[in-house]
């Protein structure tokens, strides 16, 4: 998609800190870090939300939740703990339409989530 963020990161036409790539995947730094480990893993290809890319490729979703765990490995996060989250939707504050998983761990997280 011509208009979306994280396209354009996959493209490399907006910069971005990669810290992982697969043939089907990037993760890269969040811009606003929540916590001393918050990395963005995400499909190269654009589908809108969680939901989305499960209902068309099965086999990607599971792709992003296996990278998001290796981010967690490689960070030094994954053994203390580490959460993995997909805000789908406006209410639930997802703002980058193309569906991302944030991998936060570093600190101790609250739960229930703000
Ligand atoms: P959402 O609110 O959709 O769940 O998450 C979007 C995330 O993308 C936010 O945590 C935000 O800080 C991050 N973000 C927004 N713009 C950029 C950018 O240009 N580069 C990077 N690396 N992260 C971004």
């Amino acid at each position: 998609m011509t208009d979306c963020l994280f396209c354009k990161i996959v493209s490399g036409d907006v910069p971005a800190k990669v810290v992982r790539e697969s043939a089907r995947t990037v993760a890269f730094r969040d811009i606003n870090p929540q916590a001393p480990t918050h990395v963005l893993v995400i499909p190269r290809d654009h589908h809108q939300n969680v939901a989305e890319l499960a209902a068309a490729d099965a086999d990607l979703a599971a792709e992003v939740l296996r990278e998001a765990h290796q981010v967690a490995v490689a960070e030094g996060v994954a053994e203390e703990g580490y959460r993995v989250v997909f805000n789908t939707g406006p209410q639930a504050g997802q703002t980058v339409f193309h569906v991302h998983a944030h991998v936060l761990g570093g600190r101790g997280l609250n739960w229930p989530p703000g």
